[in-house]
């Protein structure tokens, strides 16, 4: 971007006294976009220093309130903008002093933000001290702004004639010219010299000085308004008053997508077990009864299964708990493999007991789930030498409510749970249902 500003000045230079046609909402237009963006600008470095506590954004949150204070006053005093001869009382002369005092106030203000990190480096400011600094700094680059405006409005006269018409050739012989075009490079190169542009403000921040000083430049080389340079000038004039908008707008983009994939993993893991990763306790407890009140009213019927690892104990006594969690991941894992439906899910109840909910689902078929849940779990085939069976199995009870039935989630429950204490009285490694 900073190589493009260069190259079209380049191009422009040789032309750029040329008149060209007067389009009288340009610079109206001109002076919105400027406002808005340096306004913005403002803002959102001032929000920056609220949340960092680093001065260094409440004093470029200052430079950037200078600049919007003045544009606006100057588009006001702007002959042709609001009134022939502009408001505010402005004189022929005010509008071009206004610009020369913010060309030269706001890399002067930047310059001085830098210089104000070697002042509070990073973290030394205390807490106490945080509204002073931003009062201070941002209203007194507000102060500085309206001062400027006002000796530029009541006191021009103090001040010699820059521009006779439109043209202000006279700017170009005055030092002042030389001193506003030494301020803006100086400040960029000072800028890229300190600080290498490490960061994306410091990046952001030097191009915006760039684009300032390919505005300054050419605005003084043109000598005319409405001339081909004055023109160009005036886009070089929007980028340097939006580069380091793009840059936060962009980062807070940025920062809304990551604040939203972390909020979207924060829900999961709450929701999810933290050993076996199927859904945790908590959301079983509001889940289920939730769904069985939607089964009910539907006339549906719901099945729920309850789930123990056998002989664990002595699993865990054996292998150790390190070997015990990896068995219950794989079980939970088999079991969350084992069902089809999307609305069917598996939550860990506590300890080696899982609980798997089946909306809309019979009794029968809710066995025939349990049977395969089984044999996938015993198909996983880890060694359990103190199992009859020599491998990790699981005992399933069922138990399903009758379509618009009453039962209530607790004693749908405990109907699951007797029907799993039946399979385990009766040697484990199987699956018992309700009566019902
Ligand atoms: P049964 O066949 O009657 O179910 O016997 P069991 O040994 O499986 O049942 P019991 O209730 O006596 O033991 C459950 C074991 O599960 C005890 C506990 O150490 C183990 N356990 C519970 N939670 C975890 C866990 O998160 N990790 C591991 N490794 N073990 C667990
Ligand atoms: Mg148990
Ligand atoms: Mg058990």
């Amino acid at each position: 971007m900073g190589l493009l500003l260069v190259l079209g000045a380049v191009l422009v230079w040789p032309r750029a006294s040329t008149p060209a046609p007067v389009v009288e909402p340009f610079l109206p237009m001109f002076g919105m976009a400027v406002l808005l963006t340096e306004g913005l600008t403002a803002h959102l470095l001032y929000t920056q220093y609220s949340v960092s506590g680093r001065p260094i954004y409440a004093a470029l949150s200052g430079a950037y309130l200078f600049a919007a204070i003045s544009v606006a006053v100057q588009m006001l005093a702007f002959p042709g903008v609001f009134s022939p001869t502009g408001l505010l009382g402005a004189g022929a002369q005010s509008a071009v002093w206004i610009w020369v005092f913010w060309h030269g106030g706001f890399p002067a203000l930047v310059a001085a933000s830098l210089a104000l990190r070697r002042v509070f480096p990073r973290g030394s400011q205390r807490r106490g001290y945080k509204w002073l600094i931003a009062a201070c700094l941002t209203a007194g680059a507000a102060l500085i702004a309206s001062a400027a405006c006002y000796v530029a409005i009541e006191h021009v006269v103090w001040l010699p004639d820059l521009i006779a018409g439109s043209s202000y050739r006279a700017l170009a012989e005055n030092p002042i010219a030389i001193a506003v075009v030494c301020i803006n490079i100086g400040t960029f190169v000072g800028l890229v010299a300190t600080t290498r542009l490490r960061t994306m403000l410091e990046l952001w921040l030097a191009i915006a000085l760039l684009a300032g000083s390919v505005d300054v430049v050419l605005t003084i080389h043109a000598g005319a308004r409405y001339s081909l340079g004055w023109y160009t000038a005036r886009i070089a004039a929007v980028c340097a008053s939006s580069a380091v908008l793009g840059m936060l707008l962009r980062e807070i983009s940025h920062l809304y997508r990551s604040l939203h994939r972390a909020h979207e993993s924060l829900i999961q893991s709450s929701l999810r077990d933290g050993l076996t990763k199927t859904f945790n306790r908590q959301y079983f407890d509001t889940q289920y009864p939730d769904l069985l009140d939607v089964s009910a009213n539907a006339g549906r019927p719901l099945s729920v299964l309850m789930v123990d690892i056998d002989y664990f104990k002595q699993f865990n006594d054996n292998f150790g708990h390190r070997a015990g969690d990896d068995c219950l991941r794989a079980v939970a894992s088999a079991l969350q493999s084992g069902l089809r439906r999307p609305w069917d899910f598996v939550a860990r109840f506590g300890g080696e007991e899982f609980v798997v909910v089946l909306p809309n689902c019979d009794t029968s078929t809710a066995r025939e789930v349990a049977e395969s849940l089984r044999r996938a779990v015993e198909a996983l085939d880890i060694s359990a030498p103190h199992s009859p069976q020599g491998r990790v199995t699981i005992s399933i009870g069922v138990s399903t409510s009758a379509p618009q039935g009453s039962a209530t989630p607790g004693e749908l429950l405990e109907e699951a749970d007797r029907g799993l204490y039946r399979a385990k009285r009766a040697g484990r490694n199987r699956v018992e249902a309700d009566a019902a």
